[in-house]
């Protein structure tokens, strides 16, 4: 058996089937189906319990092992599934890595950033994402898994999470929150394709709160590649504390050539701001990152302000609402 190229996998027919894996009082199964494994995007139901009812569709084998270990089973593919090093090895289901806290930073009222260290192996695109893990006692039902995009620059070499915190947040970002120096995160995955098209000259970053995290990298990782900032980014925010802002307005002073317009609530990106901010829609490369009714809605506006779908890049941040 080999893999036939990074995501398919020849499995043959009788690997298809039911597999279940018991871990301490409770049984975990797992229906694998082969047609969806060919499509990267394998579902199962997972069931547990003595009479083994359907009690969750998970979306992928990540989910299936995450609420596995949730409840302390080990799920390693490994030790119970006849394929399970090739699945191991193409879900990435063993963490890439474990990072160790270093340090966090306040970037607005309810707005943190996390440093951590990590052992050097970890290397990234400006703009790229992590996916996490974070166990934790009594996940709420959006579970112990998140995809951050790395709001560092590569050259920073620590990899830097930027969240917000709502009020009544999920337990998640209570456990982030409660994360003190030493602890350890795992990283299961890396990718994202919200990185920056080097064919083009200029370029215009629209951001919607917290959808700012890439731009830092990418801004960043610009300066540092000394890439002229020839960027004019749109940033808008729920009030005027907007994450970053000392850091940009820095960049903006070393490169007069970068340009920032903030944007505060209720004021927000329509037909006539975008097409009053941006005078020349016909060259930029846009970037548009944040929640995702405002990735939506913008992904709208340029189509009907005559910029093609190759000349626009989408990075959508679920569970954020947009006014
Ligand atoms: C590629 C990618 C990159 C991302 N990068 C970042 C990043 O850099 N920074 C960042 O903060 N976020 C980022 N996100 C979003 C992040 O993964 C979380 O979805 C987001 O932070 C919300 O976190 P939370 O679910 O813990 O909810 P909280 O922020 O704690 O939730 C606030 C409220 O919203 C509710 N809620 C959250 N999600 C949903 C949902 N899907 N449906 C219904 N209600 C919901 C919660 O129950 C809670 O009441 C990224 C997402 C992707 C896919």
């Amino acid at each position: 058996m080999e893999l036939l190229d990074k995501h398919r996998l020849d499995l043959p027919a009788a690997a298809e089937g039911f597999y279940q894996l018991n871990g301490g009082n409770e049984a975990f199964a797992c229906q694998l189906s082969l047609a969806e494994f060919h499509d990267f995007s394998a579902d199962g139901i997972l069931r547990w319990g003595t009479n083994l009812a359907v009690v969750k569709q998970v979306r992928s084998f990540a989910q299936f092992r995450n609420m596995a270990t949730a409840h302390g089973v080990n799920t390693s593919w490994t030790n119970w599934h006849p394929y399970g090093k090739v699945i191991d090895d193409v879900f990435n289901v063993t963490p890439i890595m474990k990072l160790t806290l270093r340090k966090t930073k306040q970037e607005a009222s309810d707005v943190f950033s996390f440093i951590f260290m990590q052992e050097g192996s970890l290397r990234w695109r400006a703009g790229q994402y992590l996916h996490y893990i974070l166990n934790h006692p009594k996940p709420d039902g959006r579970g112990v898994e998140r995809y951050f995009s790395i709001a560092s620059a590569p050259h920073e070499t620590q990899v830097m999470l930027t969240t917000r915190f709502a009020p009544k947040g999920s337990s998640f970002k209570k456990a982030l929150k409660t994360l003190k120096p030493c602890d350890e995160i795992e990283v299961h995955e890396k990718g994202g394709d919200f990185v920056l098209d080097h064919r083009r000259k200029t370029f215009v970053f629209i951001a919607g709160g917290i959808g700012i995290t890439p731009f830092r990298a990418i801004l960043l990782d610009m300066e540092r590649n000394r890439n002229p900032l020839n960027v004019q980014l749109l940033y808008a925010n729920r009030d005027n504390d907007f994450p970053y802002r000392k850091e940009l307005d820095a960049l903006k002073k070393r490169h007069p050539e970068f340009r920032i317009d903030y944007v505060v609530s209720p004021n927000r990106f329509d037909e006539k701001t975008i097409s009053k901010f941006v005078p020349d829609m016909d060259k930029p490369m846009f970037y548009v990152s944040g929640p995702e009714p405002m990735v939506e809605s913008l992904d709208k506006i340029l189509k009907k302000l005559g910029v093609s779908k190759k000349r626009v890049k989408n990075d959508f941040f679920p569970g954020y609402l947009w006014p």
